[in-house]
């Protein structure tokens, strides 16, 4: 899952990023309103952390201008402000959770968590395609049943590709979702985790495949029951 964090004070977003990438989130951090909105028109956020005291402009009219816009990207909304009115504010201009500081991490992972299981979210707790269970709360995959090794990264590519199951999933898209901006890519990068995703499924005897769609992207597909027998 790719956020975007927007908050000014530079230590704590430095905080909370490392906090989110932990639990498995790309994480873009940006300082300011015009930076946020920069990269909100350029990145297909799964979600947005949005500060309102900021520097250059208020989070709320930022926010107001992204809903006017007609996108609907869930935005959870964090400040000091502790009134009740800003509170209803925020909600009213487009906000969907609201979020005090301060506050613990594994409470604004749990929110984050609730935001993107509500309806139109796009996360669920558990996906599953073929003999393979995808907890995306918990951060694991078990394949018949059995938890397996894999890192953050092959997991990214898993987690897309699972859920676009049987559709072709772009190369761009995944390295979208699974690098943040101030990540290296390297081109071979997506091969590289693909590859070993496979490796990984093969050797824990997974029904599903990923298959190479030359030129495109990825297709992950459940092996025909045939298959399986032999
Ligand atoms: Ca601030």
């Amino acid at each position: 899952m790719r956020l975007l964090l927007v908050e000014d004070h530079e230590r704590f977003a430095e905080f909370v990023k490392t906090g989110l990438e932990k639990d498995g989130f790309t994480v873009d951090a940006v300082t300011t309103a015009a930076n946020a909105d920069a990269a909100f028109a350029a990145v297909a956020y799964d979600t947005v952390i949005l500060d309102l005291g900021l520097p250059d402009a208020d989070g709320l009219s930022l926010l107001k201008a992204w809903r006017d816009q007609g996108n609907s990207t869930p935005v959870l909304i964090l400040t000091a402000r502790d009134g009740v009115d800003d509170r209803v504010k925020g909600l009213n201009a487009g906000g969907d959770d609201y979020l005090l500081k301060p506050f613990e991490m594994k409470e604004l992972v749990a929110r984050l968590r609730a935001l993107l299981r509500r309806p139109g979210g796009t996360l669920g707790t558990v996906i599953e395609v073929g003999n393979i269970a995808f907890d995306t709360s918990a951060r694991e995959v078990r394949i018949k049943d059995k938890a397996i090794g894999i890192s953050r990264r092959e997991m990214g590519v898993l987690e897309h590709l699972m859920r676009r199951a049987g559709r072709v999933v772009p190369k761009d898209v995944i390295e979208d979702k699974i690098y943040g901006f101030d990540e290296e890519v390297s081109s071979n990068s997506v091969e590289v985790h693909v590859s070993r995703l496979r490796k990984r499924l093969t050797a824990s005897k997974a029904n599903c495949v990923v298959h190479t769609v030359r030129g495109v992207g990825y297709l992950l597909a459940v092996e025909s029951a045939d298959d399986e027998t032999l």
